[in-house]
């Protein structure tokens, strides 16, 4: 096979047979005609048919190496910077599609298996059949085009002991037994977002365990059929209300939906499996590969996208009601564009300083994606405050598409008008700010740009571990040790 179109993407959903449990119904497929995920399922189908679009095609796609059928470039191993800068132009036209706001479009995990394949000789280390396992697995995802999801951390039960203390170790997803062909997994993980329109599940390693004997069980990654027997989501109530376009223009589009993750005793194959029982490798499992450094690649590219739509969307707003030319509106406008250009300079600058790693593949260089990784959970904040601030009353008077054809036309025409629009256009335009700032949909996306990394402080505090601070030090000590030459 090769790089999908939607319709073939449409086609392998409507045969994947996942259990879902929404609010109160247990589903097992039928998944597209669904009320809650039919709208976003369009939006991933348009994506794919993207890659075969006249004008994004070359960009989408480059010739399999082993099919010589065109596959999505997200899977393309660097090797030139061009190779970066194709895979970087490829993010940016599905990004641009969801206006940032699909965070788990299938390059996502796809960037991470064609890092993680690249390095199979690390994973050989614990056993030459994981080598082969993700060399596999990477090619089969190229070749079929699949849509993955992943699910890390344990639930979210008492932080103050770790995963595997949970309940007596009876909690967090675990192996409990292994068997000729494979191992069985028991327990749960927190979160898994597309679940339930995924094709598979990646079940990675949490980085957080201690590699101490009991962290074996949970020291483990795999991949499985998201309608593998035993695995279950629990679904979050929808944010799509099901509502027109023009009333929810973003959660009527891209509501990804996030689950829960429970393994009733889910059998895992052999071949499925990339790295068990080993806690110290699956610490590695990210930075030793490289493979957090093209998904941060990707990650960045997306949040660049988003920073574009909101400055857009502010430029709108404040030119349709007349106060562009206020000095703190001036401010809040140029901390956004200020958050864009920082963006796209730290994506120049992982582009121009890649080198190659120890598996032959051009990585971008870590210094400027991991400053933007800690960066935007925290800038991103802003923009729903500064759309709120900005609009003001004005998302409120946000009648529906039915108000606007209905018995208030006459009134909306006349009271909701603005400086440079009609009143249905303000009121679209609105509406489109109250998505972005103040529907249950953007909060979810503040929540999920603030944690998209896992938690901040956390990452702030390995940062700052990580970080090599020796040479400042050494300058700032050679400052103080300078002789005064009026007193010597
Ligand atoms: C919308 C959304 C979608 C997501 N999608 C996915 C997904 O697809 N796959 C996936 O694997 N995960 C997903 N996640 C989970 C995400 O990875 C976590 O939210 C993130 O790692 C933080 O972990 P937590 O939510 O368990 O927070 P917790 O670890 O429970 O933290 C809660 C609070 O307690 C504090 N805290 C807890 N423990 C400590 C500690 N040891 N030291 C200091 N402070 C501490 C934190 O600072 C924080 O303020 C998603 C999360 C969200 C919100």
């Amino acid at each position: 096979m090769a790089a999908r179109t939607g319709k073939e993407f449409l086609d392998r959903l409507s045969q994947s047979r996942p259990t879902v449990h929404i609010q109160g119904e247990t589903l097992t497929g039928g998944i597209q005609e669904h009320p809650a995920f039919r709208n976003v399922v369009r939006t991933y189908a348009e994506l794919y048919d993207l890659q075969h679009s006249d004008e994004h095609k070359d960009v989408l796609t480059y010739a399999s190496p082993t099919s010589g059928e065109p596959v999505g470039t997200s899977f393309l191993t660097p090797r030139t910077p061009d190779d970066l800068v194709k895979r970087r132009k490829a993010f940016k036209v599905w990004a641009d599609h969801g206006n940032g706001m699909l965070g788990r479009t299938g390059d996502y995990m796809n960037s991470s298996l064609m890092a993680l394949a690249s390095a199979a000789d690390w994973f050989a280390q614990a056993n030459p059949a994981f080598g082969e396992n993700i060399r596999r697995y990477y090619e089969k995802a190229r070749e079929e085009d699949l849509l993955c999801t992943h699910t890390l951390i344990p639930p979210q039960v008492n932080r103050a002991v770790a995963g595997t203390q949970q309940a007596g170790g009876k909690l967090a997803a675990r192996i409990v037994k292994e068997d000729d062909n494979g191992v069985v997994i028991r327990g749960a993980r927190m979160l898994a977002t597309i679940a339930p329109f995924a094709d598979e599940m990646l079940v990675f390693p949490s980085t957080v365990l201690r590699g101490t004997p009991e962290d074996k069980p949970y020291s483990y990654a795999f991949a499985i059929p998201n309608d593998t027997p035993g695995l279950r989501y629990i679904a979050r109530e929808p944010l799509d209300y099901d509502r027109p376009r023009h009333d929810h223009p973003l959660a009527s589009r891209f509501e990804e939906s996030d689950c829960v993750v429970v393994f009733d005793d889910v059998h895992v194959p052999f071949e499925r499996c990339f790295a068990l029982g080993d806690a110290e490798l699956c610490n590695g499992f990210y930075s030793q590969t490289s493979s957090v450094v093209h998904m941060t690649h990707q990650v960045v590219t997306r949040t660049t996208a988003k920073t574009e739509y909101i400055l857009g969307l502010v430029t709108l707003l404040t030119e349709a009601i007349g106060i562009e030319q206020f000095q703190h509106v001036q401010e809040d406008i140029a901390e956004i564009i200020t958050t864009l250009e920082t963006l796209r300079a730290f994506l120049r600058a992982a582009e121009a300083d890649a080198e190659v790693n120890e598996y032959g593949v051009l990585t971008p260089a870590w210094a400027p994606l991991n400053a933007a990784r800690n960066l935007y959970p925290k800038l991103y904040q802003r923009f729903p405050q500064i759309l709120r601030k900005l609009g003001a009353s004005g998302l409120m008077a946000t009648p529906t598409e039915l108000d606007i054809t209905g018995p208030a036309a006459a009134d909306i025409e006349a009271y909701l008008q603005s400086a440079t629009l009609t009143g249905a256009e303000r009121v679209k335009l609105f509406r489109l700010v109250w998505d972005t700032c103040i529907s249950a949909f953007s909060s979810r996306q503040a929540l999920y740009e603030y944690y998209f990394f896992g938690d901040p402080v956390r990452m702030a505090g390995a940062y700052v571990k990580s970080y090599d601070r020796e040479p400042y030090k050494a300058k700032v000590q050679d400052f103080l040790n300078q002789r005064s030459l009026e007193r010597s």
